[in-house]
């Protein structure tokens, strides 16, 4: 099958990543063709908007999509978020984060578990003012039923999926009463479809502090946008830090994928950039295109590179980023 992949480099080690990426789905048996679309700061300067329409269209037109990172400043006048903005416009509503133990020294083993993040509405859904001549800043917290039964319903899917047997509803509804409540009822009723799957509910600082202690117990984690956030980026510490690890945003009509990881400024040029959460991210892609060979072609490639050691710095390896690109299509 012919697959239009749209590469979106962005800022920073983005393009370097991306590149190292592109490389790797040329060595795999698949027959695909690329088209590229900017994003981010460097947009921004050269064309005035970090988020382009031409780039929303792309990405519509496209089978799928691999998005590097953005340099995302604070405090630019008429600049905003353009990966919550694609987000949102593109209604990529789930943000699937698996956390699996690495072959690696750095990594705890018998860890295995997906987050699935909400990822269009919460704490993120832009709506922001400022009162009282710039001393009170309020930030809204939107939670709908439409949002959280689409976001719950698919972590039990996968779940279902992927042979796992429980999901954790993580929440904060004792003091949120009113949006976290409304998520957890929703989760509550759409729990009653899947009586094959166990459902525990878990608050959220609760969930930060298990995933430290025993983040073994975890098979599905599904949670609002900032909970997501920030749980996702932490339980990823165990399992090889941010060089490693991915993520797919993944909506009713489109689906981009992109590691965990910023821009990295300091890494830059000094081919210290761990493709490697990338290519996990690219393996996603696969998956999600139905491509399981090739995605688990990539994956064992990319295990044996972690294994016999033939990694970055960031990983206590002594190559550099595209050392462990050919690597990687070697072992492919
Ligand atoms: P970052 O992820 O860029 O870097 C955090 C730390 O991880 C740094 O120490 C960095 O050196 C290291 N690191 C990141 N990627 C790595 C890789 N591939 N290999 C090895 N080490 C790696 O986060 P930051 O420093 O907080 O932010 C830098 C910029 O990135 C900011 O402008 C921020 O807004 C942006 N950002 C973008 C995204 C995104 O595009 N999705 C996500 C997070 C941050
Ligand atoms: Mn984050």
């Amino acid at each position: 099958m012919n697959y239009k992949i749209c590469l979106l480099p962005g800022d920073g080690i983005g393009p370097e990543v991306i590149a190292c990426a592109e490389k790797v789905l040329r060595a795999l048996p698949l027959d695909l063709e690329f088209t590229r679309a900017e994003i981010g700061f460097g947009a921004y300067e050269r064309l005035g908007t970090p988020l382009p329409d031409s780039t929303l269209e792309k990405i519509r037109l496209s089978s799928a999509t691999l998005f590097g990172s953005v340099t995302t400043p604070p405090a630019i006048t008429g600049y905003f978020s353009p990966v919550v903005r694609m987000r949102q416009s593109l209604e990529l509503f789930s943000n699937l984060r698996p956390c699996r133990s690495i072959p690696h020294s750095s990594s705890r083993a018998g860890i295995d578990m997906i987050i699935v993040r909400e990822n269009t509405e919460g704490l993120y859904s832009g709506i922001e003012r400022i009162e009282d001549d710039g001393n009170r800043a309020i930030t809204e917290r939107v939670i709908t039923r439409k949002g959280s039964e689409r976001i719950i319903r698919k972590a039990f899917d996968t779940a279902r999926q992927t042979g796992r047997k429980s999901v954790h509803v993580v929440h904060k509804a004792n003091v949120l009463r009113q949006t976290c409540g409304l998520f957890r009822t929703v989760a509550l009723e759409v729990a009653k479809e899947y009586p094959d799957i166990t459902m525990y509910e878990m608050l959220v600082d609760t969930c930060a502090m298990e995933l430290v202690r025993a983040p073994e117990q975890f098979e599905v984690i599904v949670t609002t946008n900032l909970f997501g956030d920030i749980l996702s980026d932490e339980a990823c510490m165990f399992v090889g830090g941010l060089g490693v690890a991915a993520s797919g945003n993944i909506g009713a009509d489109a689906a981009v994928f992109e590691p965990v990881h910023g821009s990295a400024p300091p890494l830059v040029g000094t081919g210290k950039a761990n493709p490697i959460a990338t290519f996990l991210a690219t393996a996603m892609m696969l998956d999600y295109l139905n491509e399981k060979e090739s995605a688990e072609r990539l994956r064992n490639a990319v295990e044996t590179c972690i294994a016999d050691n033939e990694s970055t710095p960031d990983l206590g390896g002594n190559l550099t980023t595209s050392q462990v690109t050919e690597r990687v299509i070697g072992k492919i």
